[in-house]
């Protein structure tokens, strides 16, 4: 099923990027590429790639960009998915932002290969999730695994984030640049700082829910990050899916369904010596104390991911210290409880109203 063109939603991002490698290796045709800020890395894609449509975040960008067709802001990207005809989508946008092209581009029937794991996060309940491939290594390994024999639990990993490691007291007082420093991937600000605070992986739960319709999905840290799946089967038997730390491989099965060549390099077991696996504590990561009410109400994922991306801006400006993010997703997630949005409308409204909450309050 080798799509005849893509467009790319956040192509200047490190999923974007390693996308185009794909693509390249494959001669796959771009059609559109929507980025953000980053205007000079955009210009070289456009060199290279030749598309037909571009967008970017900013009108205060636009003189730039070297291109004739050039869409601005939300709604040009909701325009250029309209004008565009190739019949898959890959939307690596960081963030709530790309919650409307997720659903435009499933509308207008396109298959939509996702990193953008916020829109399933926020919206799951109102996706149709048949034309979704996830770009995430967790669930690319699930997806690996999956056979037909009866499932008794899925497993995911976490690597534990930047402060795995640390003392909790020391954590208090963890800047930005600190919870940057991930020990084992190389990705994106803020999924970084959601490794740091485990966020990611209750984003990774609940996609994990909407993807493989059962909320028996549970995590555990493993800290080489060589493992990023596990399927426990009725029978006793466990199975678990063995890749490198490189998203390459997930993003070349999102685009083709099949695939016959080396992506990466096996990964080599007997150089790989012991493996740890921990549990995931809450008084390291006390966002983990939602996990269980998170997965039973999914919907309040609405509420976890706009408190979530506030506490972020919030951290990075230093008006709160890294728990201080986490106490004030707990805080908004408690007020919001008895939300339960019934459309997309009112999605929107939630998140209007929980970012206001949350900045007041902090
Ligand atoms: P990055 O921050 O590296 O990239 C985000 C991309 O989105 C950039 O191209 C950025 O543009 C663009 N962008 C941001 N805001 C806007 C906007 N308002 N309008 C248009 N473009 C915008 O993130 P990642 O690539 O790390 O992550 C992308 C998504 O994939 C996230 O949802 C993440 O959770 C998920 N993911 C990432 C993985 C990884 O390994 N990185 C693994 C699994 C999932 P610019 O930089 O030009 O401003």
């Amino acid at each position: 099923m080798t799509p005849s063109s893509i467009v790319l939603l956040g192509s200047t991002g490190s999923i974007g990027v390693n996308t185009l490698i794909i693509a390249e290796r494959y001669h796959l045709p771009i059609e559109a590429l929507v980025a953000g800020s980053n205007i000079d890395l955009l210009n070289e894609q456009i060199a290279t790639h030749r598309p037909q449509y571009v967008a970017i975040a900013h009108e205060r960008d636009r003189h730039r960009v070297q291109h004739e067709n050039i869409f601005v802001g939300e709604e040009g990207i909701l325009e250029l998915l309209e004008r565009s005809s190739s019949p898959t989508v890959v939307n690596a946008l960081v963030g709530y932002a790309g919650m409307r092209p997720t659903l435009k581009a499933i509308e207008l029937g396109r298959h939509v290969a996702l990193a953008n794991k916020e829109s399933l996060v926020v919206a799951g309940e109102f996706i149709d999730t048949s034309h979704i491939t996830p770009i995430d290594s967790e669930h690319f390994g699930l997806w690996y695994l999956l056979n037909d024999r009866p499932i008794s639990r899925l497993v995911i990993t976490a690597s534990g984030g930047a402060f795995r490691d640390w003392e909790i007291d020391t954590m208090k007082d963890a800047t930005f640049a600190d919870a940057l420093k991930h020990p084992n991937w190389s990705m994106g600000n803020k999924i970084t700082i959601d490794s740091a605070t485990m966020t990611n992986k209750i984003f990774e739960l609940l996609e994990a829910k909407w993807l493989f319709g059962t909320a028996n999905v549970d995590a555990v840290i493993e800290k080489k990050s060589i493992i990023h799946a596990l399927i426990e089967f009725v029978d006793g038997s466990t199975t678990a899916h063995f890749a490198g730390v490189d998203m390459k491989l997930p993003i070349a099965f999102a685009l083709f369904g099949r695939v016959e060549e080396p992506i990466l390099p096996p990964t080599d077991l007997l150089g790989i010596g012991a493996l740890e696996f921990r549990p995931i504590e809450a008084d390291r990561y006390p966002i983990w104390n939602l996990k269980d009410d998170i997965l039973t109400h999914p919907h309040r994922g609405a509420v976890l991911n706009a408190a979530n991306e506030v506490a972020i801006q919030a951290f990075e400006r230093e008006e709160c210290t890294f728990f201080g993010m986490s106490d004030m997703v707990l805080d908004a997630y408690r007020k919001f409880e008895d939300v339960h949005p019934a459309s997309i409308e009112e999605i929107m409204a939630i998140d209007g109203e929980v970012r206001k909450y949350v900045e007041i309050r902090n």
